[in-house]
């Protein structure tokens, strides 16, 4: 064949959609394309999994969604088969869910950082930051419910395992939440010190959502600082809370540099509680009663960003 190359044609299924499928009756093939013509990309046979999905595609043979995967893929599941017969998976569809008008009808996702074979930020003592992540925000997302009633907490993770950016991101977009909350610790030698909270400032996000964005990370900025204090007054915490501020963080186009940040469509902020690589905030770190209160000041300030919403 001579002549010029036809361009190769991407066939872009579905339209925009937004929701969490909650994954029972396995095992749930996905599929590469909205079609059940070729074999499934995987099967998966994990209870309990809940996977974002920001497209659908109505066809002849069912809906489909466009679900992300954890380790980031993504692929295709039918949903038509939703009834008292094979039941893939509940949809959350955010759209149906009721507004936002209490406390308790919030919806928020909680993001504890790294994971799995990404242990962040590791202590002189072999510490590792994933470890102390998902212990703050399994703290705050009890509190959130033991104490606000709040029913809809998404969790990026609550096991010590791998999970792609692209799902945590996803499953904030997806939640169409008030708020996605990225919870870390810090890493710089053994003198930097003291606590920081990224909020959304890029370019993908609109004002409202920066505004949003910037109010939560002031709050819980002031919230971890608070409880770092009672911390220190209870004799948990040996130094002073010190606070390096309230931050923006952007990349060369202007885009928000923290993934999870620049690619959740919703409120978003990343809070570093101390530094892990200090001996001295990283030892409070091991210390459960310390870990309580910074939970509890991460609480307070997601409860005062909820409340400024509620307030007309
Ligand atoms: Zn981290």
């Amino acid at each position: 064949m001579g002549g010029r190359m036809m361009p190769k044609k991407v066939k872009v299924y579905g339209v925009p959609a937004k929701g969490i499928a909650t994954l029972r009756d396995l095992p749930v093939p996905i599929y590469s394309s909205p079609s059940e013509q070729f074999q499934p990309l995987q099967t998966i046979q994990r209870d309990g999994l809940y996977l974002p999905f920001l497209r659908r595609y109505p066809d002849v043979d069912g809906n489909w969604i466009e679900v992300t995967l954890l380790d980031g893929s993504k692929g295709w599941m039918q949903i038509s088969d939703i009834d008292d017969g094979i039941q893939y998976a509940d949809i959350y569809d955010p759209s149906l869910a009721p507004s936002f008008t209490s406390l308790d009808t919030a919806v928020i996702t909680i993001d504890p950082g790294h994971g799995g074979t990404a242990s962040g930020a590791v202590a002189a003592d072999g510490f590792e930051e994933k470890t102390a992540n998902l212990d703050i925000a399994l703290k705050v997302m009890d509190l959130l419910t033991s104490q606000y009633n709040i029913k809809t907490i998404w969790m990026t993770r609550i096991y010590d395992e791998d999970v792609s950016l692209a799902y945590r991101a996803d499953l904030g977009t997806a939640s169409g939440g008030q708020l996605f909350i990225s919870i870390h610790n810090n890493s710089n030698g053994s003198t930097s010190h003291g606590t920081e909270t990224y909020y959304q400032c890029g370019k993908e996000q609109t004002l409202d959502t920066q505004q949003k964005s910037y109010i939560t990370a002031t709050a819980v900025q002031m919230g971890m600082l608070t409880a770092i204090q009672a911390a220190h007054d209870a004799g948990i915490y040996v130094a002073l809370p010190s606070d390096r501020g309230v931050k923006c963080r952007l990349g060369s186009g202007r885009e928000d540099y923290y993934y999870v940040l620049r690619n959740a469509y919703i409120p978003a902020i990343l809070a570093e509680c101390v530094f892990i690589s200090n001996p001295v905030e990283g030892a409070c770190l091991q210390n459960e009663g310390f870990r309580d209160y910074l939970a509890e000041g991460i609480k307070d300030g997601i409860i005062f960003y909820l409340n400024d919403l509620l307030t007309p």
